[in-house]
This record gives C-alpha cells, structure tokens and sequence, in this order.
C-alpha cells in the first residue's frame, strides 16, 4: 500500500536546478516544478485542494510554479529545532550558573577564524553571541587570509595550554594554503568541542569506545530525534552524504543507536529508491530541494541539515535558505520533518555550547 502510494509520486514530481556563484556564497536558482499529488485524501489527518499556479502552502517554497491542481496536505509534525535549542540551551545556562556558585569556574570557548569570508564571520559571530547567552566566556581571534599555518598552530598551541579556555573551535573552511588536517589535529582532545579530532571519530566508530566529544550537527540531529521520542532502535535510517564534518558521524551515531544505517553518496545508483526504504532520513548533502517527495517513504521522519542559498527576487537580500529536501512535498508524506530554516541549524550551535561545558566539567572535575 505505502510503496504502491510512493511509486505513483514518484512519476508526478519534477524539477531541475542550477547554480551560479555570487561572491562566496553559492547561490542556486530552481527553474522548474511540476507537482501533482496522486495520494489518496483518507489518508491524511486534514485535506486542502488548492488550483493555484503559484505555491501558497508554505512560505520556504522555493518553486515558482505548480502547473496542475494539486491536493495538499500538511500531514507532518514539525520539528522545531529553534525551540528545542532555546530549551537547550536554557538548561545549560542552568548549569553554567551552578557551576560558577559551586567552584567560581566558567567555561570559556576559543574560535580561531582565518580569512574574510562572510559567512565564516557570520557563523562566528553567532557561536559568540550564543556563548554569552548562557554565560560561557569567549576568546575570538581573527587572522588575515594570508596568515601561515605557523601562527594558526602558535595560537592553538597557546589554547591548549591556557585552562580558562576548556573548548577551541577553528573555523573552516581554511584558506587553501593551509593544511586542514595538520590544523584540527593540533588541537588537544580534551578541546575538540567540534569533535572533528580523529581520534574522537576513532572512537565514535568503535564499538565500547567512547569519544570524548561528537560533531555538533550530527549531535543536534539525533538529539531532535531523541527529544521528539523518534525510536531509533531498529529501524531503518538513510544518510544521505557522507562528509567529515555530517554525513559520516551522523550515519556511525545512529548506527550506535542500534538503527540499521544505508549511507548514500554522489555514486549510489538509485538513490530515491534506498531513501525510500527508510524509517528516518538525514539529508547532508547541500543540493537545493534533492530529495523529493517521491524518495519519502509515508510516515517516516526527515531531518534536513542542508543549508542551500536559493535565488529570490522578493527578499531584501536576493536570496532565500532552503534545505535539501523539498520541503513541501516532503511535509505531506513524512511523519515529521525539520524546516529550514529553524530545524537543524539552532541545534548544532546549540550542541557546541553543549560540548563547551562539558569540556568544563570534565577539566575541573566537575558533576
Ligand atoms: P559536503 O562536505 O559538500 O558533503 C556533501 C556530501 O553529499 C558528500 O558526501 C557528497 O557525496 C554528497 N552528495 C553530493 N551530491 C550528491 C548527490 N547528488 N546525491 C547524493 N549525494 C550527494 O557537505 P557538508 O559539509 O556535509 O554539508 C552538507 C549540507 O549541510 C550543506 O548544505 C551545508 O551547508 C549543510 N550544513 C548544515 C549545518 C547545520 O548546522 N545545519 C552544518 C554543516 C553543514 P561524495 O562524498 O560522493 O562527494
């Protein structure tokens, strides 16, 4: 019944998408959608037929133009990772005031960020702000894009070695004169707040090890799963991507957490058809709106961690974020699904902070 629903929207859905550079930031423009929804309204808790040319249901649509009458539902629950994230990050405020009354310690959070690019400042910024939200102390250095690799490693040689900072985050990317590799695994593992030292991936892949910390993002998309009562255990998860930094430690937690883990890549052949066979999806892949409605199978739960710059004329800044998955297609057939943005992006900042005071905890041997 589920795969007879799932293969007649897979012949009704199609789009294709472009991209052009604008400065650093990658920038696509979705050129084309057609969307008819074949699904059968009992299906649905609540059921809206629209005849529209123009996508209504959801502001973050990216699409320009439904072509047909379409049947659309709002089926899925949202996952609010804006709110669960405040939540978060309200118990870490907690926890950080309890632990300066206690021992007068607070944690402190180096970022070390090389180069002009605005985005990397951006996201700097907002660790900053969200560091001092909760009452963690940031140290901020920011370098010229043509520093050396030399002067990167002297100050994280210099945080490794200063105890009022207990996390050090280099931002990446890195300017291509230097070696990444050579950068993150200066840093110590007892600072690795972003989790990216291979010695922490080590042990994230082993069975009985445990590493001392985990990526923020992967981090954040199972603590949504978890906070939102989602059963892991068992169950059928597709990754799609497999980066360093998402893709790969997101598919070894939710292998920790007993799920049955397909990973999906830029080579997989038919990758609709192995989504479609999974109880969970996390998308990692940074393509605009990739995973259809058709790759979804029905009541299954999907966490978009893609952040994709898309062309829009009506927003002050020329473009809008949308995820990987096509957010309004998906919403109909999913269970569950985070937005974009709101979804994932608030957790991960969310799990440094996170990962910050536990380096704190940890260093001063604190419970
Ligand atoms: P990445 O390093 O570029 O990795 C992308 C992955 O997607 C690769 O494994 C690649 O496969 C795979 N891929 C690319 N095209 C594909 C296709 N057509 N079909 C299947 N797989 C495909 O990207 P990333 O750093 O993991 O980031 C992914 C997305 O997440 C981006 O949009 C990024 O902005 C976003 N992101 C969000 C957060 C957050 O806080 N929400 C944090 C980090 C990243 P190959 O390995 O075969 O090349």
């Amino acid at each position: 019944m589920a795969a007879a629903a799932t293969t007649s929207a897979s012949t009704a859905f199609s789009s294709t998408t472009d991209c052009c550079n604008q400065g650093a930031k990658r920038v696509f423009r979705i050129t084309a959608l057609q969307v008819a929804s074949t699904r059968r309204p009992s299906a649905f808790k609540s059921v809206r037929t629209i005849n529209t040319n123009a996508c209504t249901t959801d502001s973050r649509c990216s699409f320009s133009g439904f072509t047909k009458t379409a049947t659309i539902t709002a089926s899925a629950k949202i996952i609010d990772g804006k709110s669960v994230a405040k939540e978060i990050r309200d118990e870490i405020a907690i926890e950080i005031s309890r632990m300066k009354e206690s021992i007068g310690v607070v944690p402190g959070l180096a970022v070390i960020l090389v180069g002009d690019r605005k985005d990397s400042a951006t996201y700097v910024r907002n660790k900053k702000k969200s560091c001092e939200s909760v009452g963690i102390k940031s140290y901020e250095v920011h370098l010229a894009e043509d520093s050396s690799e030399q002067e990167v490693l002297k100050y994280i040689s210099g945080f490794n070695d200063d105890p009022s900072v207990h996390g050090i985050l280099v931002q990446l990317p890195l300017p291509s004169h230097m070696n990444e590799q050579n950068v993150l695994n200066a840093v110590c593992i007892e600072k690795d707040v972003d989790g990216f030292n291979p010695l922490n991936i080590g042990r994230l892949a082993m069975r009985g090890r445990e590493p001392l910390f985990v990526p923020c993002t992967p981090k954040g998309c199972i603590e949504l799963l978890r906070r939102y009562g989602v059963a892991i255990k068992g169950k059928r998860a597709v990754v799609i991507g497999r980066s360093n930094i998402v893709g790969m430690p997101a598919a070894l937690l939710l292998q920790r957490e007993d799920a049955t883990v397909t990973i999906v890549h830029s080579r997989t052949k038919n990758p609709e058809e192995i989504t479609r066979e999974a109880d969970i999806v996390i998308s990692a892949v940074g393509q605009p709106n990739m995973v259809r409605g058709s790759w979804i199978k029905p009541g299954s739960v999907v966490i978009d961690v893609g952040i994709n710059p898309v062309e829009d004329a009506k927003s002050p800044r020329g473009y809008r974020l949308v995820g990987d998955v096509c957010y309004e297609e998906a919403s109909q057939i999913a269970s569950a699904i985070t937005p974009v943005p709101g979804g994932v992006g608030p957790m991960t900042i969310a799990m440094l902070i996170l990962n910050t005071l536990v380096a704190a905890k940890r260093a001063n041997n604190f419970k």
